[in-house]
């Protein structure tokens, strides 16, 4: 049975696991939000909490870090390694739509080559999801197989019930840590009617429909199609906001920074909506808006589900939300021609 714990005792659950993990809530930092360290004491994000601007992967997979550092003497380069990132910590409230997209980042970060700064952070965080009650009118996780209280990618699962939360174990780690927290009451019968009925509610909350059916066949057979993604990209600014608050965009740049004889690796986030993201000393591949707009939807449309089986859209609509100039993906995904049909559909 699923546990229980009125809002007004939060402030008490975080303290009790701020003991033993680094506590992260939804936060202000100046006119953006984000998860950042608990203070110990503000639990005002629970009234204006939708979600927060800056993804969670950013806890995971940093804007920019060391990866190592170097000093070059006469014997050659000697590394110095930072060891893995061993502190624990929580997140508190992440998003179903955020937690799923940590699951598609872990199939890059541990798939080909395992990544063991992301993988270090990942083993060691425990992941408290929040259902949403109040999702904003951009938002189409339903219709890119999400759901408002989707509890698959946490550890924990809470949902609003009005004055408390119902508190439920996912994962096993999840499920130790609920057993194990004093300050949790047994939820009853009819807490965990209210919270189907919140469920329930959630869903019809999501007003924006998106049809992605055979959208990987379509952006298949349109791939070349110029002049279609010439007009989708024409008000595109390319300032790469809607890769860089996209909690599924991965692609980082990694540059040595050094002086004479020593130096640091560092790797930061980069964006596929930039001319000179993958420029090379021959040529740049995609120099042209449109091929980088192309980019941009067909690897979360077409190519991620080809490598991954999933579409790596989460539909967050940050991207949405957040462009300058009103571009928006799901009127792109809307506007794809049909795929021709085929000899056998004829
Ligand atoms: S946020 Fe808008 S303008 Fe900026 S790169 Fe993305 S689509 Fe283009
Ligand atoms: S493409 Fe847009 S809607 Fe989809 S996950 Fe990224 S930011 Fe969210």
């Amino acid at each position: 049975m699923a546990k229980k714990i009125d809002k007004k005792d939060i402030s008490g659950l975080l303290s009790r696991w701020q003991q033993e993990f680094a506590v992260l809530v939804p936060s202000k930092d100046g006119n953006t939000t984000r998860m950042a360290l608990w203070d110990g004491k503000d639990t005002g994000f629970l009234e204006w909490y939708r979600n927060v601007t800056v993804p969670p992967k950013e806890i995971f997979f940093p804007s920019q870090e060391e990866m190592f550092r170097f000093q070059k003497d006469k014997e050659g380069y000697h590394l110095e390694v930072p060891p893995p990132e061993e502190s624990k910590r929580l997140i508190f409230a992440i998003r179903p739509c955020d937690a799923s997209a940590m699951t598609m980042l872990d199939y890059v970060f541990e798939s080909d080559y395992e990544d063991p700064y992301y993988l270090s952070r990942r083993k060691n965080t425990m992941l408290v999801g929040l259902g949403c009650t109040n999702p904003y009118s951009s938002c189409f996780c339903t219709s890119v197989g999400g759901d408002p209280s989707d509890a698959s990618n946490v550890d924990i699962m809470l949902m609003d019930l009005g004055d408390a939360f119902l508190v439920d174990g996912v994962t096993d780690a999840g499920k130790e840590l609920v057993g194990r927290t004093e300050g949790l009451v047994e939820g009853s019968k009819s807490d965990l009617a209210r919270a189907a009925e919140v469920k329930k509610e959630s869903q019809k909350k999501i007003m924006r429909k998106l049809d992605t059916k055979d959208i990987e066949q379509k952006l298949l057979s349109c791939f070349e199609d110029k002049d279609y993604w010439e007009k989708v990209s024409a008000k595109c600014v390319a300032c790469g906001i809607c890769t860089l608050l996209c909690p599924t965009c991965h692609c980082f740049d990694i540059n040595d920074e050094m002086t004479k004889k020593q130096g640091a690796r560092v790797r930061s986030w980069d964006s596929c909506a930039f001319s000179c993201y993958t420029k090379m000393p021959m040529e740049n591949p995609r120099e042209d808006k449109w091929r980088r707009v192309r980019q941009k939807v067909c690897h979360k449309y077409e190519f991620f589900p080809m490598n991954f089986g999933v579409i790596a859209c989460v539909g967050c609509a940050r991207c949405v939300r957040f462009c300058p100039v009103n571009w928006d993906i799901t009127r792109t995904i809307e506007s794809v021609p049909a795929a021709p049909a085929t000899a056998a559909e004829k």
